[in-house]
């Protein structure tokens, strides 16, 4: 069975304009370097390529207050000092500098993220790239982590117009915190995050925060140590979005791909390589459900294009060379110039027993949660009975009863073919 998709990617060389100031980590420069190999591998050949259609300040507020919003499109290098008051409050200044075009730049990212969601929502597109999105610290009012406004949020609030249940699922080294915030107490959207936890930001993200009230069970976090790598990352991320794909049975899934995962990031000290990383991806492919792709961290230059140019190829099902085609950026990937890169001999922190223990606590979350009505289970389980019409879902502003047994059959009734046990 042929599982080719129709792959959109959203980009603006633009956003290689924007810089966070000397010495920041924080590169926007990476995704033209990205672009540049997509191009020069030919991958481009097989993708939409969309610009993405700029969103105005107010979509912006549909997740962050007015105030925040008003004061990022206010201030600038040269008026910060009459805003000493804000700059503290917002969390502007340190971090999350303030940077000529900043509100464009947010703007930017923002658009394709909410965009590629509005495509996948019109049927248009099986899955989106947006290279540039994925600031999944951002909080309602107060930037953080070098991210200012979280499309990851916008993007699924976006999901929710159309789909019951939204899947957030989260790569990157850092907790995605913001978007795990932002849907805490609800049922509807289902936040995952593998991480580094302990002495490391932003610090949340234990395995016992699960969520609250409505959403309680609708967070999963699965904190990790040093070191990690691909074969023990891989034992535990199948197993955990098995589980949820058939818990949850998500109509739509944001993949948030921050690259610091991989070995040698500057700031990160996890062991991955591209196909270690590339395998959430494949992974997560494979369950056949419109599937927004975004970026996120990722400091060592020259291996943030490395790693999304791989996915964007893997999304395309498409093989590509080790051997970079000559590009805008070569001299970045010498001296040997391929595109697969060692990992190290760094001591990984996380026993076997310590990744079994939290994963059998993750799956016992999961196992407690109430099956969706309507869903097949798919690992053979007998008597797992499935309440008709039971309430699972609330919606997010009040409820949706109308639409909701109708979703309910679309989602579950028809599209059994979970792909775990193809894939595995
Ligand atoms: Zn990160």
């Amino acid at each position: 069975m042929s599982t080719k998709k129709r792959v959109s990617y959203f980009y603006d060389a633009e956003i290689g304009n924007y810089h966070y100031g000397q010495g920041h980590p924080m590169k926007p420069h990476r995704v033209r370097m990205t672009h540049n190999l997509v191009v020069n591998y030919g991958l481009y050949r097989n993708l939409e390529v969309f610009r993405p259609r700029l969103v105005s300040h107010t979509n912006l507020t549909r997740f962050h207050s007015d105030d925040y919003v008003n004061f990022l499109r206010t201030i600038t290098p040269d008026n910060m000092g009459d805003f000493a008051r804000q700059l503290a409050r917002f969390n502007v200044g340190e971090d999350c500098p303030v940077f000529d075009g900043l509100f464009e730049f947010c703007q930017l990212y923002t658009s394709g993220s909410i965009g590629g969601a509005a495509r996948l929502n019109e049927d248009l597109s099986d899955i989106v790239i947006n290279w540039s999105g994925g600031l999944h610290h951002a909080k309602k009012a107060e930037a953080s982590g070098f991210c200012y406004i979280n499309d990851c949020v916008l993007a699924i609030l976006e999901l929710l117009k159309k789909h019951q249940r939204v899947l957030y699922i989260d790569i990157d080294i850092h907790h995605g915190d913001g978007v795990e915030e932002a849907f805490y107490t609800t049922n509807r959207v289902m936040t995952v995050s593998f991480h580094k936890f302990g002495e490391y930001f932003p610090g949340t993200g234990d395995v016992l925060d699960k969520g609250y009230e409505k959403g309680s069970g609708y967070s999963i976090n699965f904190p990790l140590h040093d070191g990690m790598d691909d074969d023990s990352f891989r034992e535990i991320f199948r197993p955990v979005i098995g589980k949820v794909m058939e818990r949850f049975a998500p109509g739509a899934v944001v993949l948030q791909c921050g690259a610091d995962s991989l070995s040698g990031d500057r700031l990160g000290c996890f062991n991955l390589s591209l196909k270690g990383h590339a395998d959430c991806v494949e992974f997560v492919k494979s369950f056949n459900v419109p599937l927004l792709v975004l970026g996120g961290g990722g400091y060592t230059l020259r291996n943030v294009p490395r790693c999304w140019t791989y996915e964007t190829a893997v999304l395309l099902e498409a093989e590509i060379k080790d051997c970079l085609p000559y590009n805008d950026y070569y001299e970045y990937f010498g001296p040997d110039y391929r595109l697969h890169m060692p990992t190290s001999n760094m001591e990984n922190l996380n026993s076997a027993k310590y990744l079994d223990d939290a994963k059998a606590k993750l799956l016992n979350i999961l196992g407690e949660l109430e099956a969706v009505p309507g869903t097949s289970i798919v690992t053979g389980q007998v008597g797992m009975g499935v309440p008709k019409g039971a309430d699972v879902m609330e919606g997010i502003e009040g409820g949706n009863d109308g639409g909701k047994e109708d979703d309910m059959k679309v989602d579950g009734g028809d599209k059994k073919e979970h792909q775990s046990e193809l894939a595995a």
